[in-house]
């Protein structure tokens, strides 16, 4: 097995690393940065989203493993005190391969169309004041959107920033894209929807920039800042990320144990 690992570069997730290449060694896997099989991926779910857009373009050829060394991590699954555990199962077991959809976004400028691809979600804020965008679904004209912004996250990233905007939690076999609004205008002149959309992966919409203004774009943890943005399109992209499995860790066990606790009666 190919594998590399990234890790968040502080002291302990640097000599977690350092002990899973020298258990790894010893148990014959094999160290390979540019193309490899597994990449673990050792910190937090924000090591994580770097290890994805590090390995974005292998997407289809690699699945992730996810190690923290904070808090639990929805994306990181195992604990820093359980890497013997760890290395010993990857060198003996086959894994289970658990894929979450993504998102992908065309951006027109007056350079042209570019690409993205999100593990969590796309944010746009406008820079200058109220973020002003026209929002059509399906090619049809929905909204006129003013407010601080939008955010157009996936099922695995509705764990994450969407829910601080009051978005829903969705299970991430539901292939799917959720539109939460950030403190948008309403009264009697201005108004939205105010409760954030699911689309389905045959769906798509286009977030169209309504004034001269500069837009801060977050692919994640990246951000962009453009003031030629004219259209977004936004639909569930046609990759999906796969993670490895070594062992059950259902999706609403990490949203119990992340946002309830462990106790609960
Ligand atoms: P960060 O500021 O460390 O991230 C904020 C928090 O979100 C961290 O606790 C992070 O976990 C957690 N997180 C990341 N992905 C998650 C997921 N899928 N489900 C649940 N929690 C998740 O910055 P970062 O580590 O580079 O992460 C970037 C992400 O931060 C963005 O994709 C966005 O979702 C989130 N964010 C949230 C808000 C907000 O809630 N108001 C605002 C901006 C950005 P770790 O500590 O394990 O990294
Ligand atoms: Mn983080």
């Amino acid at each position: 097995m190919n594998y590399t690992v990234l890790d968040r570069g502080d002291e302990l997730s640097r000599s977690l690393a350092a002990k899973f290449h020298e258990l790894a060694a010893k148990r014959g896997m094999v160290r390979n940065d540019d193309s490899p099989s597994v990449i673990i991926s050792i910190g937090g779910d924000g090591t994580l989203l770097q290890a994805f857009h590090t390995y974005a373009h292998r997407a289809d050829l690699v699945s992730f493993v996810g190690v923290h060394t904070g808090h639990l991590g929805f994306y990181a699954d195992w604990k820093a005190d359980e890497l013997e555990e760890l290395v010993q199962v990857m060198s003996e077991k086959e894994p289970r391969i658990v894929s979450y959809p993504l998102a992908q976004i065309e951006v027109e400028t007056s350079e042209g169309t570019s690409s993205y691809i999100a593990l969590n979600e796309f944010t746009l804020k406008g820079v200058d004041g109220t973020l002003v965008a026209q929002i059509n679904i399906n090619d049809e004209s929905f909204e006129m959107f003013r407010g601080d912004g939008i955010v157009i996250s996936t099922p695995s990233g509705s764990t994450a920033y969407n829910k601080s905007l009051g978005g829903a939690i969705v299970h991430p076999s539901i292939e799917s894209l959720q539109i939460a609004e950030i403190a948008s205008i309403n009264n009697r002149v201005y108004r939205t929807l105010g409760s954030s959309v699911l689309l389905p992966k045959h769906h798509h919409c286009d977030i169209l920039s309504s004034k001269k203004q500069r837009i801060m774009l977050a692919i994640d943890h990246i951000t962009i800042l453009r003031d030629d943005i004219r259209s977004i399109r936004c639909a569930v992209a046609n990759r999906k990320v796969s993670f490895a499995r070594y062992r059950p860790f259902t999706f609403w066990n990490r949203v119990r144990e992340a946002f309830i606790g462990y106790d609960v009666q």
